[in-house]
């Protein structure tokens, strides 16, 4: 069909079939074209109904706290009247039926020999996305909070053993005093309340038990994929290699997909212009020298690459990546659990990670675990407990 192969034609299929909203504006911000799906995403009866008007009254009226947004405070057009060049932000639009969501915008000045003649405005709902996002966050404060109650349970039951031990070699002995043998068995009930309200502790953090099992590492990446892609958003270029004859694993698949979720988002949260995000797998023999330096036993190891063009951290950073709570996020954006708890997951399936990285030249973050054989032995032995002593236990870092 020759109607097919015309630019004109194909320019009007791509601006329908696009999910983004795209419209365009003449320089005082009224409407001048808008493609089906602004109609769509803004809850109109079709696109046509938006020409004409000025878009900052139909979508931008009021800001999120629910006070009037006046043009002339919208910066978006100011910006756009006086630089010229592409604005990008995340904007809370109004529907039709007065409800609002966030949406990620572009507004691109259109030039005509060095005027503006107007803007092409491209948005997506963010709604989605951050729904995810919350959730995720949520998900990871209660694996923290339930290792945190297992780390302590787990303590404070050695010392009420210590405590209750003592108190009945007490009570054994001979010619007691009537009230000193009321205060200690005061003591041993107090104990046994301590000793169940443990139990019960531990078995909050067992909820999230670990299954672990052998599997294959690409087939995590693989699964985890439309998962990151949704999170990401589309600004980044990503990247994902896979060896093709992995070694299988045995570990815990849903704390792998965090494991790759944590080190995705902080690599995207590091990358607000844009860049490449990069996820690799690969096969790894760990001598006795490279596995003494990833504190780990010598062997075959399955590794994972998470690998960033974004701003990259100095030493000082590097040192407190894996603390709990530690971020250099603001408020709301960050916990500063995501790392704590990979690094917990990768101990505690006998692995190891390894940072690169430095200040404006991006950040790798390799995952080394042990490959399971199918005899059923792993070929590395597992890691000591990570109780045993801080200063074994930190995690490798060197500069890129
Ligand atoms: P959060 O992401 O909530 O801040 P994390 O434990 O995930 O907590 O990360 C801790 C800190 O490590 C981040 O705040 C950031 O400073 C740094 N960081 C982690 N990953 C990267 C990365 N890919 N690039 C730069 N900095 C990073
Ligand atoms: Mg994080």
């Amino acid at each position: 069909m020759q109607e097919l192969r015309s630019a004109g034609f194909q320019a009007q299929m791509l601006l329908e079939a696009t999910e983004d909203g795209i419209y365009a504006l003449d320089p005082e911000g009224h409407c001048i074209w808008a493609n089906p799906a602004t109609a769509r995403i803004l809850g109109y009866p079709s696109a046509a109904v938006l020409v004409g008007r000025q878009m900052h009254d139909v979508i931008h009226h009021t800001r999120a706290d629910g006070s009037p947004f006046p043009i002339e405070e919208c910066t978006g057009l100011q910006m756009l009247k006086e630089r010229q060049r592409v604005m990008q932000a995340e904007e809370l639009l109004w529907r039709a039926d007065g409800t609002s969501f966030y949406a990620d915008v572009r507004v691109n000045p259109m030039v005509r020999e060095g005027e503006m003649v107007g803007a092409v405005v491209v948005f997506r709902d963010l709604t989605e996305r951050m729904r995810l996002e919350s959730q995720y966050r949520q998900a990871q404060k209660m694996e923290a909070v339930g290792r945190l109650a297992a780390g302590i349970a787990h303590d404070f039951n050695n010392l009420l053993s210590v405590i209750t031990g003592y108190t009945e070699l007490l009570l054994q002995r001979p010619a007691l005093a009537a009230n000193d043998e009321q205060r200690l068995r005061a003591i041993e009930r107090a104990s046994g309340r301590a000793a169940e309200l443990t139990r019960q502790l531990l078995a909050f953090s067992r909820k999230q038990a670990v299954q672990a099992t052998v599997l294959d590492l690409n087939d995590v990446v693989r699964g985890a994929e439309p998962m990151l892609l949704r999170v990401l958003g589309e600004d980044l270029v990503f990247e994902v290699e896979l060896e093709p004859n992995l070694a299988p694993i045995k570990a815990d698949e849903g704390q792998l997909e965090q494991v790759l979720m944590n080190l995705a988002v902080n690599a995207r949260d590091a990358m607000p212009e844009g860049g490449r995000l990069r996820i690799q797998t690969a096969g790894a023999v760990l001598d006795a020298a490279a596995a003494e330096a990833l504190n780990v036993a010598p062997g075959s190891y399955a590794t994972l690459a998470v690998a960033d063009t974004g701003v990259g951290m100095d030493a000082e950073t590097i040192r407190h990546i894996f603390e709990p709570f530690f971020t250099t996020k603001p408020v709301g954006k960050g916990s500063g659990l995501g790392l704590s708890m990979v690094f917990g997951i990768v101990r505690q399936s006998g692995g190891a990670i390894k940072v690169e990285s430095e200040p404006g030249r991006g950040t790798a973050m390799k995952v080394f675990l042990p490959v399971y054989n199918t005899a059923g032995e792993e070929t590395t032995a597992p890691a000591a407990p990570d109780a045993a002593g801080a200063a074994a236990d930190q995690p490798s870092a060197s500069r890129a």
